[in-house]
This record gives structure tokens, C-alpha cells and sequence, in this order.
């Protein structure tokens, strides 16, 4: 009988649970060492200096490449450090096509610090071959995609892009932070480089700050190493650890994440407090057959407008279970306001032009149950509309 692959599910739980050859531990160790002894001139067991490769990290990020269906996997610092790393693939007049619904982080990035080194980029509806093909320039070297974006969950046709880029020969880099390899697997699809904020879901539990690289492609991937050694902005051995064993029920959370998020924005729908709620389920969202054909599922975050930006105070002072902080992917619910924290530092101009207003908030749905998490929500909205509309009532 032909051999299964394992399914994601059983890869994930599984995550360096048989590599440790020495005790059998079926969690894989961590080496806390930053120099490896040699055996005689000459020979080495694998191991030199762990900033360019360390025991505990590489189960990791083996197990990232697979999972992403790349051929090499590099663990950062962060997510931001993955971007560096990544980013400094390219150099002085080289051109980037971008997502104009942009991580701020990404677009502060390109624009305070590559921007130094001569890489400029173009912030398009990357979805829109016709401005994919209006933006790009003899020196463009990469089109770069956050789908679903952040906040606004605007989808962009993966496949669609990556022949595209392919035909002018042009990388395609996807930002797979929101929906993760359990969801979605742009390598899959035709896409050179994966980078993840493995701080949100894949760690999953608002307490390891990591970044993840998967590349495709032999030559992209010694570059890619040559790269992150360089810049050294790696994962350290117990961070490697802390995010191997949050990934082990990436699974499970992502379910749940996504039918909370789902059950929430059905809820929101129907509140006389709610103007619009961006959500990929819905099929009246412009992303959804795209969404559907190149994902198996929905991320755990979505954004919504309220009809009045004066609610938006009193709803964040009345959540109890729902924090508001940023970040977003972790167990705990955490209720963001765009305009002023994850994206202060878009311009007012661009941040208005797609849609992060003034009445926007973001909703990271954790794995609480459903009931407590819109009894929290539908009270703090409830309260928030009779403190601002009650007045008139009185009148
Ligand atoms: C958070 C985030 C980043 C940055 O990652 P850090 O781990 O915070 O450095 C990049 N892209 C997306 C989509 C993110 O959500």
C-alpha cells in the first residue's frame, strides 16, 4: 500500500518530537550553547556557531519549511527582523511592489530605513493586475503581499500574482502572518519567500517574540542563509523552544480562532451599533472566492466600523475579558484601535485612503467561549451607545 503523508495536524503536534537521538526525548531540547567543540581540524559535527546554525533552532525551522512546503526555514528575533533579513535581499535603485493595506511596521520599514539604502517601493491594491502592471519599472525586483491584509482583510489572488511576477521575473514574497500554514501555503501557490510574525498564531500565546523565513528555490535559499547569518538577527535557543511548542496546537487554535471570529463578526452584523464588518466568510466580502479557493479556512482577526467614532472610547473602557492591547493571534481576545496604535505610523492620507479611520477597530478573537466573549462585546457596545446616545433620549 502506497504511504499517506502525515497530515499537518500530526506534523504539527509532532515538531521535533523524533529528533533528539541521544535520550529519546520526545520534545527536542534546549541547546543552550553558542560555540560547538570540533572533533579534529577540519571536521565539525554540524555545528560551529549558533548564530549561523544552533541545534534547537534548526528542528525549528526544518519544521517550518516543511510545513510551508519551502526548501529552507530561518528563524529570526522577530517578525521585523524576518523582514530585515528578507529586505536585504535588494539594494540601491532596486524597486518593490507592496500591499497598500500595509503591516505599519513593514511600511516604517521600507520607508524610514531601506529607503536609506536606495529601495523604494509602490503601495498598490496588489490584486489589480492592472496596477501590478502600471507599477512595475525595469529595476522592480519583487512584489510584496500581506493576504488577508490588516485590518481591512482585503484578499489578494496568490496564484494570480506569483505568474504574474514569475513572468517578468520578479520575486513574490507573502506576509502569511494572519492565517499561518494550517490555512494557507503561498509556496503552494507559486510564491519564492514566506515570512510570519511567529509571534502572533504560530506562537500563539502573546508570549515569544519570533519571526519565521521559509524560501523556495536552492539558489533564494543560500542567499537567504547567507543573509540571516550575516544580519544576525536570530531566534535564541530557548525562544526556539517556547515557539516549537506553541506551534504544536497551531491546529486546534486555529479552529477555534476561526469559528469565534466567525460567530463574533455574525454578531456584529446585527448590531444597530455596527456600520460595516470586514470579514473574507461573508460572501458579500469582495475577497471571498478568492479567500475560499486559495485557503482552506479564516483567520481569528477581522475589523469592523461603528456607525459613531465617539463609541469607540466607552467600548474600550467597558471590555472586561477582551483586552485592549496590540498584537493579535494569541489565546487571550485583544481589541486593537488601528488609527492610533498598529498603524500610527502610515500616513493620515494613505491610512484614510484604504479605510483605517477613526471609527475602525480591529478584533483579534481569541479561544474563550463564544457566549462570554459577545456577552463582553454586546454589553461594552450596549453601554457605549447609552452613554453617548443616551443624552438624546432625555432630551
Ligand atoms: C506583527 C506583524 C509583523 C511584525 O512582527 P513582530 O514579530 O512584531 O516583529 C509583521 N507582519 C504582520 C502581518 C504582523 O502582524
Amino acid at each position: 500500500m502506497e504511504k499517506k503523508p502525515l497530515s499537518i495536524e500530526s506534523r504539527l503536534a509532532q515538531i521535533g518530537s523524533i529528533e533528539e537521538p541521544v535520550t529519546g526525548a520526545v520534545n527536542f531540547p534546549i541547546y543552550q550553547a553558542t560555540a560547538f567543540r570540533h572533533p579534529k581540524l577540519g571536521q565539525s559535527t554540524g555545528f560551529d556557531y549558533a548564530r549561523t546554525k544552533s541545534p534547537t533552532r534548526k528542528v525549528l525551522e526544518e519544521a517550518s519549511a516543511q510545513l510551508e512546503s519551502g526548501d529552507a526555514g530561518f528563524a529570526c528575533s522577530s517578525g521585523m527582523a524576518a523582514l530585515q533579513t528578507i529586505f536585504s535581499l535588494f539594494g540601491q535603485g532596486d524597486h518593490l511592489i507592496v500591499s497598500l493595506d500595509l503591516y505599519g511596521g513593514t511600511y516604517r520599514m521600507l520607508e524610514r530605513i531601506f529607503s536609506k539604502f536606495g529601495v523604494s517601493a509602490t503601495y498598490i491594491d496588489t490584486n489589480d493586475l492592472d496596477e501590478l502592471e502600471k507599477s512595475r519599472r525595469p529595476e522592480t525586483k519583487a512584489v510584496f503581499i500581506e493576504t488577508p491584509t490588516n485590518p481591512l482583510m482585503m484578499i489578494t489572488d496568490i496564484e494570480k500574482v506569483a505568474t504574474w511576477a514569475k513572468r517578468h521575473q520578479l520575486l513574490t514574497i507573502v506576509d502569511n502572518t494572519l492565517l499561518t500554514p494550517f490555512f494557507q501555503r503561498p509556496i503552494e501557490l507559486g510564491a519564492d519567500i514566506v515570512i510570519h510574525s511567529a509571534t502572533k498564531y504560530l506562537g500563539g500565546h502573546n508570549d515569544v517574540l519570533a519571526g519565521l523565513i521559509v524560501t523556495k528555490g536552492k539558489e533564494l535559499s543560500e542567499e537567504m542563509f547567507f543573509l540571516h547569518n550575516s544580519i544576525g538577527a536570530v531566534l535564541g535557543a530557548s525562544d526556539s523552544y517556547q515557539l516549537m511548542r506553541g506551534m504544536k496546537t497551531l491546529a486546534l487554535r486555529m479552529e477555534r480562532h476561526e469559528s469565534n471570529a466567525k460567530a463574533v463578526a455574525e454578531f456584529l452584523k446585527t448590531h444597530p451599533a455596527i456600520d460595516e464588518v470586514f470579514h473574507p466568510a461573508f460572501p458579500d466580502h469582495p475577497g471571498h472566492d478568492i479567500q475560499n479557493k486559495q485557503s482552506s479556512g479564516n483567520t481569528g482577526i477581522f475589523s469592523f466600523k461603528v456607525k459613531d467614532a465617539r463609541y469607540v472610547e466607552p467600548i474600550l473602557r467597558h471590555i472586561r475579558l477582551i483586552a485592549f492591547a496590540e498584537s493579535l493571534g494569541g489565546v487571550e481576545s485583544l481589541m486593537t484601535y488601528p488609527a492610533v496604535q498598529t498603524h500610527a505610523d502610515i500616513p493620515e492620507e494613505i491610512r484614510k485612503a484604504v479605510g483605517v479611520d477613526d471609527r475602525l477597530l480591529r478584533f483579534s478573537v481569541g479561544i474563550e467561549h463564544i457566549d462570554d466573549l459577545i456577552a463582553d462585546l454586546g454589553g461594552a457596545l450596549d453601554a457605549a451607545v447609552e452613554e453617548i446616545e443616551g443624552g438624546k433620549h432625555h432630551e
